[in-house]
């Protein structure tokens, strides 16, 4: 057979690292089409010799430039570079490529991610903020293109495995009572609330659990993360927020589980380790081995669970919130938290800004419903633009 043509997007982050990491196992099943990064030009060359794409789109022009130099003097010119926002999305359109791992960080992959949903291709979205900003549209999209969309974020991943094999987007129908989505609860999970102020990047950057991006690791250590995957359940699942439930797990072997009407609860375990939701994204419905060691049960001490501290962790609550508003409020929160996350990653603002400034733009932003992809765009901008006017910089 064939091998199937593929796009990484965000092939230099973390995901985009792991992805090519379970196709390079696989060489016969996958032919890697197009890589594509923002301006880490040494990763994107190790990853050319390795891949040997078709086409290669570098964000940042000079990126793009020293990239197609670097190439000539390994005799690869016949790889073509690109840069720039619309190449991504023409890169993706492309008719070798059947699939799109979405794995650009933040909004900034959305464009790309929504070109592949109208394209109709295999859509693999690690990038949950495409759908936390744009989640009708999305789905919208996908359904009017008959696009297939497959989770790659692990508890999304979890519940998907969790529900029944001919789910067909209603709850009711299946017997589901509650999503249940598992967080580690981050670094601070235990931290007393009077030392935030003092947590500096690298502390918030340092996952118990998970090896990620430097954006979802401050995510993950707010909580926005989990509020970002609420929403992501929201749309992927057609679940209101009242039927979505957060349960802290610190191991992280529980991925998120599925509880029906009769009581059952059905969960999927599994290590740590994105390769497992990347391979059975890549492969779904069948099964392909992703480098993943098999979990020792017997090594684990405990699996224990516990509520989540909204006082400590308000942005969960915020993303709460923001579902339950409706309208542009989850895409305003996005904006906010990617803007609050940047600045505090460059020493501008302390931990617990973060959710102060989220709240402050969803009090101050207009939340009514935009309805297309350009209006969000917009409303985002306008977002980052209060952030910055507030921030001082
Ligand atoms: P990362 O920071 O490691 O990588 C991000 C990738 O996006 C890089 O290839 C970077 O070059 C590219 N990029 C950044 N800005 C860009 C821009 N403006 N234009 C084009 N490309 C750009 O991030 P990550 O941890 O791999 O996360 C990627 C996405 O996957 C995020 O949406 C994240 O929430 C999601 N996700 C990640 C994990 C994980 O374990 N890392 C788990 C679940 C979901
Ligand atoms: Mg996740």
């Amino acid at each position: 057979m064939k091998p199937q043509g593929i796009a990484v997007l965000g092939a230099t982050g973390s995901i985009g690292i792991n992805t090519l990491d379970v196709l390079a196992r696989h060489p016969d099943h996958y032919r890697v089409e197009v890589l594509t990064g923002n301006r880490q030009v040494a990763r994107m060359l190790a990853q050319c010799l390795q891949h040997k794409p078709r086409v290669v789109v570098m964000a940042d022009e000079t990126a793009a430039g020293d990239l197609r130099r670097a190439l000539a003097e390994q005799a690869l010119s016949h790889i073509q570079v690109w840069h720039g926002a619309e190449a991504l999305v023409e890169a993706v359109r492309l008719a070798e490529v059947e699939t799109v791992m979405a794995a650009i960080v933040g909004v900034a992959g959305l464009p790309s991610a929504m070109a592949a949903a109208q394209a109709g291709k295999r859509v693999l979205l690690a990038n949950k903020e495409a759908l936390v900003v744009a989640g009708r549209l999305f789905m919208q999209a996908v359904a009017a293109a008959g696009a297939t969309l497959l989770p790659v974020d692990s508890e999304h991943s979890a519940i998907f495995q969790s529900l029944p094999a001919d789910w067909c987007g209603d709850l009711d129908a299946a017997g589901v009572d509650k999503i249940i989505l598992t967080a580690s609860g981050g670094p601070f999970r235990t931290r007393a609330a009077g030392t935030f102020d003092d947590i500096t990047p690298q502390d918030a950057c340092n996952h118990p659990n998970w090896d990620m991006g430097r954006k979802i690791s401050v995510d993950s250590a707010t909580l926005m993360n989990k509020g970002l995957e609420v929403i992501e359940a929201h749309w992927l699942f057609n679940a209101p927020a009242d039927r979505i439930e957060v349960v802290v797990h610190p191991q992280s072997v529980i991925h998120s589980m599925v509880q029906y009407r009769d009581g059952s609860v059905i969960a999927q375990l599994g290590s740590p380790d994105m390769r497992t939701p990347i391979a059975c994204a890549l492969a779904w419905p069948e099964r392909i081995v992703a480098g993943v060691p098999p979990l020792d049960l017997c090594s684990l001490s405990a699996l224990t669970f516990e509520a989540p501290d909204l006082a400590r962790f308000p942005s969960l609550g915020l993303a709460f919130a923001a579902l339950s508003a409706g309208g542009d409020a989850p895409a305003v929160l996005n904006a906010a938290n990617e803007a609050a996350v940047a600045a505090f990653l460059a020493g501008k603002i302390r931990f617990t800004d973060i959710s102060a400034l989220v709240d402050a733009a969803l009090s101050r932003m207009d939340l009514s419903a935009s309805d297309s992809l350009d209006g969000l765009l917009a409303k985002d901008r306008a977002t980052r633009d209060y952030l910055s006017t507030r921030i001082g910089v």
